[in-house]
C-alpha cells in the first residue's frame, strides 16, 4: 500500500487531548516502566492495585472528544443559559469585573495554578494580595482582624455561630438569627446548628430581641445589615441589648453598602461576616466567591480559616506568611477552630484587587450610583401608586402589590429582568453596579408605571438615614491609591505574580494535593458570560445549560466512584466531608440509632476529617497506624468492640495517606459494616483510583472527592475548590438540599451545606470538560501514568533517601514518602532546610511532615513529563550530596547552603561571608542563570510573625530602619 493517502477520519482525530494532559509520551513511559521493572502500564497497575478492589469493567463514559469539539459542546450548553438583568439580590449581584483583573488574575495561570501559600518565601505575591483583601475587609467592617477568606456568606455565618459559642460567656442558651437575614444563610446556620445541639431562634429584631428569647439566655445574635428585604435600620440598639445579655453579636454586612454606612465595628459588633462577590467576582450561578469574616482583636486566635500576617525574613526585611496556624485543622485536628482547608484565595485576590483598582472613592461612587438607581426606581414606583415598604434602603426595595406579585415578576421577565418573588403580595428588586436606565424602565412597565428618570433625578433626595452615614476614612493605605491607571495596575499584578511559584513555572509535587494540569480548554468557559453571569436563584428555565452540565457531571462522577448518587453542593473537600458525615448521621437516626456517634479516624488522617466529625456532632476516636503505614487492624477491631453500639462511621483515606494501596481495605470495611457502622472513604487520593477501582464498590458507603485535585479545577493559591459527596443508595435521602431550589437535593435532605444550591457551580465546566476530553480510557491511563510517575521517582530516589511504605509488589500508589529523619538526626539539616533549598533549585517543595513528621510526600501526577521528573530527582540527589558535605564537616552545620536557603538575588551583591561560595548558594547544580527563579525574600521567621501579629497592611514605614 502506498503512503500517499491517509484517511480523512484519521486526520480529523488530530492529537488526542489525552496526549496533552499526560506528560510522558510513549517512549518516556517505556523508559520509566523499565526503571520500575514492568513491561506495560497494565502490568504495573495490575501488580500495584490489590485484586480485591480492582474494577472488572471499563468506565462507562462517553468517548473522548477533541478540544475543539468539547469547546463547541460547551458553547451549545452555554447558549441554553439565558442571561437576563438580575435584580434578585439576596447576596448575589451583578458586578463589572475590571478586564485588567479578569485577564490578569482570573484567567492567568500565574494566579490560578498556584498552591496554598504554605511555602511563604515563594508565595509573597498572593500573600500580599490576600493582605490587601484582609485590610479591605477590616476597614470596611470597622473590625481590626480579618481572615484571608471563607467559603461563602452562609458558611461564614455558621462559622460565626461556632465562634460565638467558643468565645462567648453564655454557654447555655439559644442562638438568635435575624428573620430578615438571607434565607439561605438561615438555612445553612440551621444545618450546622442541629448536630452540635445549638438551638436556633429566628426572630424579628426590628423592635429588639423578643423578651422570651432574652429570658432563655442568648449565646449570640446574627443581624443582617442591610436586611434581606433591603431595609437599612439602626442596629445599634439591638447590638447593645444583646451585649447586655452577654451575647456575641455578628453582623452580616454588605461591603458595598458599608462604603456609605456606619461600619458594624462602630455600631459595636464583635464579628462581621459576608460575601465579597460583588467586588468584581462573577455570580457564576452561585460561586465560587470569597466569604469574609472580621473580628475584634481579642478573637483573632479563634478565627476560622486562614489568616495572613506580617513577619521578617533572615535579613530583617518585611515578609508575609500564614499566621497562627496552630488554630487550623491540619495542626489542631478535632480541636481546630473550623474544618476549613481550601478556601477562596483566587476570588479573594480578585475582590481585594477590585478595591485596589477603584480605591475608596471609586467604591463609594459605585455604591452611590447603585443607591441612586434604587432611589429613583422607588420614586418612580411610588409616584405610579406602587407601595414601597421601607423608607430607608441601600440597593434593594421590597414593594407591596397585593395578589399581583407573580404577575409583576413575570412581566419584568418578559422585559428582560429577573425580580424576586417574595410571596403572593411582595416583590423585591435589587440594584447593583450593572443596573441601567433601561432596566429601570423595564421594571416600571412591569408594574404598569410610567416614569421619567430625568425628572425624578432632578427632585428626589437619597434615602440613606442621616444617622447611619459613614464619616470615618477608610482604605487610606497607599496600595488603595497607587494603581489607578490600567498600566499601573497591570504592572502591579505582574509584579506580584512574578514573586510567586505556580504550575506555570514548574512542578509542584504535593502529596495528597494532586497539582496536575488545569488545561486552558477546561478553563475557558468559566468566564463566558452565559456561565459567569447567572444568578443562583434564576428560574430553572433560564439555566438549562447549567442544569444539564450539572446532571451529567453528577452521573459521570457516580460512574467513576461507583456510588449511586452525587451532590455537587459542597464547595470544598472539608464541606464534602461534613455533608457525608451528616448523611451518615441522618441514616443512623432514621434507623433509631441516635447513640451511634463515634467516628473512628486513623491517626494518619488529614486534619479536616477530625474537624468535620466534630462539626457533625460526632465523637472522634483515633485508631492507631501500624508500622507499615496501614490502619492497625488489631487496634481497629478493639475500638470497634469497645464502642460497639456507639459506632457511627470509620473515615479512611484510600489509597492511604501514606500513598499505599492497603490490601486489607475490604476486611476493614467488612468489620465496620458487621458492627453496624458506615465507611467513609476520603476521596482526596482518587487520582490513584480513577478507572482502576471504585470506592463505592470496594466497601465505601460515602466519599467526598476533590474536583480541585483529581478533576483539574485549579487550586487558585488556596481555593476555589469543589468537594462533591458521593453516597450509596441508602444514604441518598440525607444528602444536602436547598430551601430556594428544590432540584438541588432530596426533600428529606439535611439542609444546605453551602449558600448556593450547587455550590461553586461556576467552575463545574472545568471538571465536566476534563471528563469529556479524556473519556473513560483516557482517565484510566492518566491514573496509570500517575502511578508510574510516583514509582519512577521512588525508584530514582531510593538509593539516596529511604522510601517509606510500599504496597503490593513493593510499589507505591500515586505518591511516595521519602524519609529525611535519619539524615536530619545525623547532620542537623532539617526538613525545612531541604524544602527551602529546593527553591534555589527552582522547585516547590513536596508536602512536608504529613502524614509523617520529618518526611516529604511527593506526588508528581501524570501531567509532568519525564524531563521535569528527572530535573526534580536530580535536584533531590544533588541536595543529598550537599547534606553529605555537612555530614563530613566540610560545611558547618549552622552555615551551609541548606541552612541559609533560599538565596535571593539580593545576595548577589555585597560582602560574602559564608563558608561556601556565592555560586554554590545561588546557582546550584543544574540551574541555568537565564531561567533562574528568584525568591523575593530569604527564609521567613515564623515565630516572630505569630508573636507580633499584624494582619492588615502595615503603614509603609513600619518596617523601615
Ligand atoms: C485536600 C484534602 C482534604 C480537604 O479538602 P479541602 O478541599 O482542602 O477542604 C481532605 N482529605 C484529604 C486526604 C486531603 O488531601
Amino acid at each position: 500500500m502506498t503512503a500517499n493517502r491517509i484517511p480523512l477520519s484519521q486526520l480529523e482525530r488530530g492529537i488526542p487531548f489525552e496526549q496533552r494532559h499526560i506528560g510522558p509520551d510513549g517512549a518516556a513511559q517505556a523508559k520509566m516502566l523499565a526503571q520500575v521493572g514492568y513491561g506495560s502500564l497494565d502490568e504495573l497497575t495490575a501488580a500495584a492495585v490489590p485484586d480485591v478492589i480492582k474494577s472488572a469493567e471499563a468506565l462507562d463514559l462517553p468517548a473522548a472528544r477533541s478540544e475543539a469539539e468539547v469547546l463547541a459542546e460547551l458553547k451549545s450548553l452555554a447558549e441554553r443559559n439565558q442571561v437576563l438583568g438580575s435584580m434578585i439580590g439576596l447576596g448575589y449581584y451583578g458586578t463589572f469585573t475590571p478586564p485588567v483583573i479578569l485577564r490578569n488574575v482570573m484567567e492567568n495561570p500565574s494566579w490560578y495554578t498556584a498552591y496554598t501559600p504554605y511555602q511563604p518565601e515563594i508565595s509573597q505575591g498572593r500573600l500580599e494580595a490576600l493582605l490587601n483583601f484582609q485590610t479591605m475587609v477590616a476597614e470596611l467592617t470597622g473590625l481590626p482582624t480579618s481572615g484571608a477568606s471563607l467559603l461563602d456568606e452562609g458558611t461564614a455565618a455558621a462559622e460565626a455561630m461556632a465562634l460565638s459559642r467558643r468565645v462567648g460567656k453564655v454557654k447555655n442558651g439559644v442562638y438568635v438569627v435575624d428573620a430578615d437575614a438571607l434565607p439561605q444563610t438561615i438555612a445553612v446556620i440551621e444545618t450546622r446548628a442541629e448536630p452540635t445541639g445549638v438551638e436556633i431562634v429566628v426572630a424579628d429584631l426590628s423592635e429588639g430581641l423578643p423578651a422570651e428569647v432574652a429570658e432563655r439566655g442568648v449565646v449570640g445574635v446574627l443581624v443582617q445589615y442591610p436586611g434581606a428585604s433591603g431595609v437599612v435600620r439602626d442596629i445599634k440598639p439591638v447590638i447593645d441589648q444583646a451585649h447586655e445579655l452577654g451575647a456575641i453579636v455578628t453582623v452580616a454586612a454588605d461591603l458595598l453598602a458599608l462604603t456609605l454606612l456606619t461600619s458594624p465595628g462602630d455600631l459595636g459588633a464583635d464579628i462581621a461576616i459576608g460575601t465579597t462577590q460583588r467586588f468584581g467576582v462573577p455570580m457564576g450561578f452561585g460561586g465560587p466567591h470569597a466569604g469574609y469574616m472580621a473580628v475584634r482583636e481579642k478573637f483573632a486566635r479563634s478565627l476560622p480559616g486562614r489568616l495572613v500576617g506580617v513577619s521578617v525574613d533572615a535579613d530583617g526585611n518585611k515578609a508575609y506568611r500564614l499566621a497562627l496556624q496552630t488554630r487550623e485543622q491540619h495542626i489542631r485536628r478535632e480541636k481546630a477552630t473550623s474544618n476549613i482547608c481550601t478556601a477562596q484565595v483566587l476570588l479573594a485576590v480578585m475582590a481585594g484587587m477590585y478595591a485596589v483598582y477603584h480605591g475608596p472613592d471609586g467604591l463609594k461612587s459605585i455604591a452611590r450610583r447603585t443607591h441612586r438607581y434604587a432611589t429613583l426606581l422607588a420614586a418612580g414606583l411610588t409616584a405610579g401608586g406602587v407601595e414601597v415598604v421601607h423608607g430607608a434602603y441601600f440597593d434593594t426595595l421590597t414593594v407591596r402589590v397585593p395578589g399581583k406579585a407573580a404577575e409583576a415578576v413575570s412581566a419584568a421577565r418578559e422585559g428582560g429582568v429577573n425580580l424576586r418573588l417574595v410571596d403572593a403580595d411582595h416583590v423585591s428588586l435589587a440594584c447593583d453596579e450593572t443596573t441601567t436606565r433601561a432596566q429601570l424602565g423595564a421594571v416600571w412597565s412591569a408594574f404598569g408605571v410610567e416614569a421619567d428618570i430625568e425628572a425624578l433625578d432632578a427632585e428626589v433626595q437619597d434615602t440613606l438615614p442621616d444617622g447611619l452615614l459613614r464619616e470615618d476614612e477608610y482604605l487610606a493605605h497607599p496600595v488603595f491609591h497607587q494603581y489607578r491607571s490600567e498600566t499601573a495596575m497591570l504592572r502591579y499584578l505582574r509584579a506580584l505574580a512574578d514573586r510567586d511559584y505556580a504550575l506555570d513555572r514548574g512542578m509542584i509535587p504535593l502529596g495528597s494535593c494532586t497539582m496536575k494540569l488545569n488545561a486552558t480548554t477546561e478553563m475557558e468557559p468559566v468566564t463566558w458570560p452565559e456561565f459567569g453571569q447567572l444568578h443562583p436563584f434564576a428560574p430553572a428555565e433560564q439555566a438549562q445549560g447549567y442544569l444539564t452540565l450539572i446532571r451529567e457531571l453528577e452521573e459521570r462522577l457516580a460512574e467513576v466512584t461507583g456510588y449511586d448518587k452525587v451532590s455537587l453542593q459542597p464547595n470544598a473537600g472539608s464541606q464534602g466531608e461534613l455533608a457525608g458525615l451528616l448523611a451518615v448521621r441522618g441514616y443512623h437516626r432514621a434507623n433509631g440509632d441516635e447513640q451511634r456517634t463515634v467516628c473512628l479516624i486513623p491517626s494518619s488522617a488529614h486534619g479536616t476529617n477530625a474537624a468535620s466529625a466534630v462539626m457533625a456532632g460526632m465523637k472522634v476516636v483515633v485508631v492507631k497506624t501500624a508500622d507499615d503505614g496501614e490502619v492497625d487492624i488489631e487496634d481497629l477491631r478493639a475500638k470497634i468492640e469497645q464502642y460497639a453500639e456507639q459506632l457511627s462511621v470509620l473515615m479512611i483515606t484510600y489509597p492511604s495517606t501514606h500513598g499505599v494501596f492497603e490490601e486489607h481495605v475490604a476486611d476493614i470495611c467488612a468489620a465496620v459494616h458487621d458492627a453496624g457502622g458506615q465507611v467513609y472513604v476520603d476521596g482526596a487520593n482518587l487520582n490513584a483510583l480513577v478507572g482502576l477501582a471504585k470506592p463505592g464498590r470496594f466497601g465505601g458507603d460515602v466519599s467526598h472527592l476533590n474536583l480541585h485535585k483529581t478533576f483539574c479545577i485549579p487550586h487558585g493559591g488556596g481555593g476555589p475548590g469543589v468537594g462533591p459527596v458521593g453516597v450509596r443508595e441508602h444514604l441518598a435521602p440525607y444528602l444536602p438540599n436547598h430551601p430556594l431550589q428544590s432540584a438541588a437535593g432530596p426533600e428529606t435532605g439535611v439542609g444546605p451545606i453551602s449558600a448556593a444550591p450547587w455550590g461553586s457551580a461556576g467552575i463545574l465546566p472545568i471538571s465536566w470538560a476534563y471528563v469529556r476530553l479524556m473519556g473513560g480510557e483516557g482517565l484510566k491511563r492518566a491514573t496509570q501514568v500517575a502511578v508510574l510517575s510516583a514509582n519512577y521517582i521512588a525508584k530514582r530516589l531510593e538509593p539516596h533517601f529511604p522510601v517509606l511504605y510500599n504496597g503490593p509488589g513493593g510499589l507505591v500508589a500515586h505518591e511516595c514518602i521519602v524519609d529525611l529523619r535519619p539524615l536530619s538526626k545525623a547532620t542537623g539539616v532539617s526538613i525545612d532546610d531541604v524544602a527551602k533549598r529546593l527553591i534555589d533549585y527552582g522547585f516547590h517543595a513536596p508536602t512536608m511532615s504529613f502524614p509523617v513528621a520529618g518526611t516529604f510526600m511527593i506526588e508528581p501526577t501524570e501531567s509532568e513529563d519525564i524531563d521535569e521528573l528527572d530535573r526534580f530527582c536530580d535536584a533531590m540527589i544533588a541536595i543529598r550530596g550537599e547534606i553529605e558535605r555537612v555530614a563530613t564537616g566540610e560545611w558547618a552545620a549552622d552555615d551551609n547552603p541548606l541552612r541559609n536557603a533560599p538565596h535571593t538575588a539580593g545576595m548577589l551583591g555585597g560582602e560574602w561571608e559564608h563558608a561556601y561560595s556565592r555560586e554554590e548558594g545561588v546557582f546550584p547544580a543544574g540551574v541555568v542563570a537565564s531561567d533562574k527563579y528568584w525568591p523575593p525574600v530569604r527564609r521567613i521567621d515564623q515565630a516572630f510573625g505569630d508573636r507580633n501579629l499584624v494582619c492588615s497592611c502595615p503603614p509603609l514605614d513600619a518596617y523601615e530602619g
